[in-house]
């Protein structure tokens, strides 16, 4: 009989392979306790059995164990969704309390047969950075997201996709650009990380998950020690002054100490992505490229380069083409790797807080009226610039 002392696990806060060691902490043998795990993660992260059938599809032996050790886990619920025309899937979810963050389904640009499928997930509910360019800075850091929270977005993503989707190819990536600042809730991040990657649940390769943050030095390292997930820092300015004005995180990190937490801490092998928006007449002359240039130059990193999407400043705008394709032509003659990632709908490449903000307000006011209606708790006015 299991020791009734323990507390509950959170089921999805953990990666299967770790709940092995509490089966078998409960009585379970070991191959049975391997066996129990990997059946009701397989179950239950492909989609559509509900937790109670997974639990009662056990072997006898874990039935009589793993109801009293494990929670049932997190489940949101899937508020509203809207379809660009280029297949961009754009989901919103409410937790258990009725508050709102958005997933994005993200297919190749290069046609399903042989392209891949992205999933853009949130971290937090609402972000509490502030970068002035972003919808949902405005909101403030409303709460965390569990890990289970920050993996049922591609539990149901996945099994939404697959359905649907047919023999299209499944969700291969997963990029943490959604709502919040990933290092703000570093712990959750690397568990559900941790799941994503794990056999028995989704089986990725962390080379296939990119994480965004607007550079939190201090929390780097942990990050790089604690994954082999990709690292993106959104960039946006190539001096102190300007990103402290569009990123307030800068007035804290600035950006030398930015890049003594990358070169410190980058290990033999790994790079960086940075992110850096385009402003019209903001950041984007020849001689910001060059600074720019400077500032990288020491750093493994690739870089690319994103227009401006609206956002709720309208002095913030996107330069010309022309403009863009003179600064990233500046920046490849000097030997950076930089790539122009346009703004449509679909495009991953959009920093943290700059997917699609004119369709992320009519999402969130879709869903207010929806919640309303329901007689839903949806925090006042709050989740009409929620994300
Ligand atoms: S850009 Fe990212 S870190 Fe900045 S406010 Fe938006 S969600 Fe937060």
């Amino acid at each position: 009989m299991p020791d009734p002392s323990p507390p509950l696990i959170a089921f999805a806060d953990r990666s299967p392979t770790r709940w092995s060691a509490a089966f078998e902490g409960a009585g379970l043998r070991p191959q049975q306790a391997r066996n129990a795990s990997k059946q009701l993660a397989q179950q239950w992260y492909a989609g559509g059995v509900p937790w109670q059938t997974c639990v009662a599809n056990l072997p006898k032996a874990a039935i009589s164990v793993v109801p009293a050790l494990v929670s049932p886990p997190v489940v949101l619920q899937l508020a509203h969704r809207a379809t660009a025309p280029d297949r961009t899937s754009r989901l919103l979810f409410g937790t258990a309390e009725g508050q709102l963050i958005e997933s994005v389904i993200i297919p190749s640009e290069r046609g399903e047969a042989r392209g891949r499928t992205t999933l853009c997930v949130s971290s937090q509910v609402g972000c509490g950075r502030r970068c002035v360019f972003c919808e949902t800075g405005k909101l403030g850091l409303v709460r965390q997201l569990s890990a289970g929270e920050i993996v049922d977005q591609l539990r149901q993503a996945r099994h939404l996709w697959e359905r649907e989707r047919g023999v299209a190819p499944p969700i291969t990536n997963v990029v943490f650009m959604g709502m919040g600042e990933p290092l703000d809730n570093l712990d959750a991040v690397l568990a559900a990380i941790e799941t994503l990657c794990d056999d028995f649940a989704f089986g990725l390769s962390a080379k296939r998950i990119t994480v965004s943050t607007v550079g939190v030095a201090p929390k780097i390292g942990a990050f790089l020690r604690g994954t082999r997930a990709n690292l993106a820092v959104s960039l946006n300015a190539p001096d102190d002054a300007r990103r402290s004005a569009l990123m307030p995180v800068n007035q804290r990190c600035s950006l030398g100490e930015l890049k003594t937490a990358l070169v410190a801490n980058l290990a033999p092998g790994r790079e960086v992505l940075f992110e850096y928006i385009l402003f019209d007449q903001r950041n984007d002359s020849l001689a910001d490229a060059e600074l720019l240039r400077a500032w990288l130059a020491g750093v493994p990193a690739r870089l690319n380069l994103i227009p401006a999407n609206p956002g709720p400043d309208p002095a913030l705008r996107q330069p010309t083409r022309e403009r863009v394709w003179a600064f990233q032509k500046y920046l490849l003659d000097h030997g950076v790797r930089a790539l122009t990632r346009h703004p449509h709908g679909r495009d991953v490449g959009g920093a943290c807080g700059q997917l699609a903000g004119a369709q992320r307000d009519q999402l969130a006011r879709l869903a207010h009226t929806r919640a309303d209606h329901a007689g839903r708790a949806v925090h006042g006015g709050r989740a009409e610039h929620g994300s």
